[in-house]
C-alpha cells in the first residue's frame, strides 16, 4: 500500500506507484492546461508532487519545454543566485533517524557506534 508519509521504505517506495506515475506522465505529457497549472504552482515555490514533476519531465512540446527551462532557471537564480551549486553527500555523523534497509547507518542498526 503506497503511503508517502509512512516511515517504512516498503510503503513509501511503491513499485505500483512508480508505474502509475509513469503512466500518468505519458497520459498528460501533451495536456497544456495541466502543464500550465503545474508551472503556475511551481512559481509559488512550495514544491511539486512527484506526479506533477513526472508530467513536466515527460513533456515533449518545445514551447512548454522552453517555459519549463526558463522557470527552472529563474527558480535556481532566486534560490542560489548566479553561481554553480554542486551537491555531494557529506557525512558529518553516522546518526540517522531514517530506515533505509540497504544502509548500515539506518536507525534500527544497533550494532555500530554512533557519532553525532
Ligand atoms: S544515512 Fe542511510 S539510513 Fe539515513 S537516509 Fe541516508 S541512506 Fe537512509
Amino acid at each position: 500500500m503506497y503511503d508517502p508519509k509512512s516511515m517504512k521504505a516498503e510503503e513509501f517506495i511503491s513499485h505500483e506507484e512508480i508505474l502509475d506515475t509513469l503512466a500518468y506522465a505519458q497520459e498528460n505529457k501533451s495536456n497544456e492546461k495541466l502543464i500550465d497549472a503545474i508551472l503556475e504552482k511551481a512559481k509559488l515555490r512550495k514544491g511539486l508532487s512527484h506526479r506533477e514533476a513526472s508530467v513536466l519531465l515527460a513533456c515533449e512540446m518545445p514551447d512548454k519545454i522552453q517555459q519549463i527551462y526558463a522557470l527552472a532557471e529563474q527558480l535556481k537564480k532566486d534560490f542560489y543566485g548566479n553561481r554553480i551549486v554542486m551537491f555531494a553527500p557529506l557525512y558529518l555523523s553516522n546518526y540517522c533517524v531514517n530506515g533505509c534497509v540497504y544502509c548500515p547507518y539506518h536507525a534500527k542498526n544497533k550494532h555500530i557506534a554512533r557519532k553525532n
